[in-house]
């Protein structure tokens, strides 16, 4: 079962994840972007790991849902809002249990990433977060190391996509060649995941 410390952990090495993939996130934000998504995400998860220090929550649910908020409210660009919703929602669909299994995490987490596609309307190929996120969810009834590596193709996948959301969708055509720099971060996020649960 994953308490709140494993969600607690979950975080803390997504930050420090973050912070030492930062510079290459914003090199993939250059061409087909705006250079910020590496910022973007090392604000955010700062704000993250300093809340969880200051408020402490005992659920899993908690832990998730005031990440999304910080998030929400400490990133400017739209992995903002989409991350903080991922999170946001897949906490609320663990509700206030203190302890949940992987397949509750697995179907948490998959409400969390259909409340992306909602709020954000990108759809699998359209080169986002989504390409790397649902590949994950899908693998993460086998285990955390699988969602993991099918994170990472889902990532290296966008690479021939042509970007049909986000900023990245106004280079048009010359965004194809350039591997999305969001679903390279959601690749490092599973990654997290996979380390917390010691895979
Ligand atoms: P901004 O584009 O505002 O500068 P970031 O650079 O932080 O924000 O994040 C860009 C990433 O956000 C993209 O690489 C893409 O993965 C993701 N993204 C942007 N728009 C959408 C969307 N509508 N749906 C899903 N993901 C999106
Ligand atoms: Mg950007």
């Amino acid at each position: 079962m994953l308490d709140a410390d494993f969600f607690r952990r979950w975080m803390t090495v997504t930050a420090a994840s973050v912070d030492r993939e930062a510079e290459r996130l914003t090199a993939l934000d250059s061409p087909i972007g705006d250079a910020d998504h590496g910022s973007n995400l090392q604000r955010g998860f700062t704000a993250v790991t300093a809340a969880l220090e200051k408020e402490t929550p005992d659920t899993p649910g908690g832990v998730l849902t005031l990440a999304g908020r910080q998030l929400i409210s400490t990133v400017g660009g739209a992995s903002g809002p989409l991350y903080g919703t991922l999170l946001r929602r897949t906490g609320k669909a663990l509700g206030d249990a203190a302890e949940v299994s992987a397949d509750q995490l697995a179907q948490a987490l998959r409400a969390g990433v259909d409340a992306v596609m909602t709020l954000g309307g990108a759809t699998p190929g359209d080169a986002t977060m989504i390409d790397a996120l649902v590949p994950a969810v899908d693998a993460l009834g086998t285990s955390f190391s699988a969602a993991r590596t099918a994170a990472e193709e889902g990532a290296v996948a966008t690479t021939p996509m042509q970007a049909r959301k986000g900023r990245a969708s106004y280079v048009g055509e010359r965004s194809i060649g350039h591997q999305d720099p969001g679903a390279t971060s959601s690749a490092l996020l599973v990654a997290a995941l996979a380390e917390a649960a010691g895979e």
